[in-house]
């Protein structure tokens, strides 16, 4: 039977319809599968740092976002108690963040991929995967109400979440796993101006973060280490709320507010997928899952969609084959992520800064240059193998006033 696609991507959020938009503007036949419809929302926060934003400007969606109407995040202040670290997460050229709807981010996400030439089948549900001597080659679901049907393609993207339906059926290597560390909760409220700024709190043991997002209402997203969660389960907004009693002038600002919206949470996993095989590949959540506390999951998402893109044009091309393409992708990808997802499990884990890292953020603090390059490593701009490395500490220190 002849091979109907060149691939067919499952998923169409933030991995998805990128990865299939990028294929079809190569030429590639491409159909896009998601059982939501869009808009459709999903359970994430969702602060999109300053390099993904600049992904969506090179694929010619930022500006659509901005005439949305969602405001831009100019700065970031972490607040620790005794002192903040106040400063600009981005770069010259990527200078803001945004924090907009999930149901408006991936909306345009989708239409993005149609425009682009890809088939997008939106209320399809992915029930099994095709293999044929060992091989995925497509794809069994079926429309809502509708009868089974198959589809072939040369290769079958898994951008389908951390359920994957994909990596269930595949059983990829898994590596760096870590057992979830936090539960995290968010919901919005209105009459709380938060007017270009990401707020974060860290306090012991908990932290919650608060930031502009569409329609005048501000997200806030805050959590408790998962040793917690069975005993906070069954009261959410009281435990919520008393968390932002740890920061009275913020809970001020919450009490003269009103919540929008029923909270939502989640503790995510922690682990890498090895993101490929024979007739397949995985790319965001599917392929690596991590806690959202440092917001990085749009990002990767992102940045994976246009490496694989690459890796699978070089293939579908003749330039490389296939192993040795999606080798590449994988190696990128992992050493690009690894030094945040450390950063990410440690932040995760809330426990109180050991004292040598509360003597570096007392140099950091009233030093811009420092906490501006602070802010773009929690944001994902600078690595945090790059921050943390000892010459690195060694300036921060150095400037510092002696106390
Ligand atoms: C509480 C929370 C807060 C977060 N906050 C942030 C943040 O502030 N910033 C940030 O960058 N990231 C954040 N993240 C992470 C972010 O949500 C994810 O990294 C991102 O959504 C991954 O995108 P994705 O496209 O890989 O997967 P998903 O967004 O999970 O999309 C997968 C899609 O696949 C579809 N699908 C799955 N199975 C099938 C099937 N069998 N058939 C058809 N379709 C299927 C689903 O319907 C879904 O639409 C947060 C996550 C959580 C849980």
């Amino acid at each position: 039977m002849a091979t109907s696609y060149d691939a067919i991507i499952i998923g169409a959020r933030c991995a998805g319809s990128p990865t299939g938009m990028l294929l079809a503007r190569k030429g590639y036949r491409v159909l896009v599968v998601d059982r939501a419809t869009f808009p459709s929302d999903t359970v994430s926060t969702h602060i999109v740092q300053p390099l993904a934003a600049a992904a969506l400007a090179r694929w010619g969606v930022l500006d659509r976002l901005i005439a949305t109407g969602c405001p831009p995040i100019h700065t970031y202040s972490f607040d620790f108690g005794p002192f903040t670290i106040t400063g600009a997460p981005g770069t010259k050229e990527a200078s803001v963040a945004y924090c907009p709807r999930r149901i408006v981010l991936d909306k345009l996400l989708v239409d993005a991929a149609a425009e682009a030439g890809a088939e997008v089948r939106e209320g399809f549900m992915v029930e099994e995967l095709l293999f044929e001597e060992g091989r995925v080659v497509g794809i069994r679901g079926h429309s809502r109400g509708g009868g089974i049907v198959t589809e072939r393609a040369r290769v079958v993207v898994g951008a389908d979440g951390w359920h994957s339906v994909v990596s269930a059926a595949v059983q990829p290597e898994r590596y760096n796993e870590k057992p979830p560390l936090l539960a995290a909760y968010y919901s919005y409220w209105s009459g709380l101006p938060i007017d270009g700024r990401f707020e974060i709190y860290v306090r012991p043991h908990r932290g919650f973060g608060a930031a502009p997002t569409h329609d005048g209402l501000t997200l806030i997203i805050g959590g408790w280490p998962q040793s917690e969660f069975a005993a906070n389960k069954h009261d959410v907004e009281g435990n919520f709320l008393k968390m932002l009693d740890l920061v009275p002038v913020f809970a001020e600002r919450v009490r003269g507010a009103r919540r929008e919206a029923r909270f939502a949470g989640a503790s995510l996993p922690n682990y890498f997928h090895k993101p490929y095989g024979p007739g397949w590949v995985l790319v965001g959540d599917a392929g690596y899952i991590k806690d959202s506390i440092t917001a990085q999951g749009i990002n990767d998402a992102f940045r994976d969609a246009e490496r694989c893109a690459i890796a699978l044009d070089n293939w579908f091309a003749g330039a490389r084959p296939f192993d040795e393409a999606m080798r590449d992708y994988q190696r990128e990808r992992d050493e690009h992520v690894m030094p945040m997802y450390e950063f990410t499990c440690q932040m995760a884990a809330m426990e109180p800064p050991p004292p040598e890292m509360q003597q570096l953020f007392g140099a950091i603090h009233g030093n811009q240059v420092a906490m501006d390059s602070f802010v773009q490593m929690n944001a994902g701009t600078i690595s945090p193998a790059q921050f943390f490395a000892p010459e690195n500490i060694s300036r921060i220190m150095a400037a510092a006033p002696i106390a």
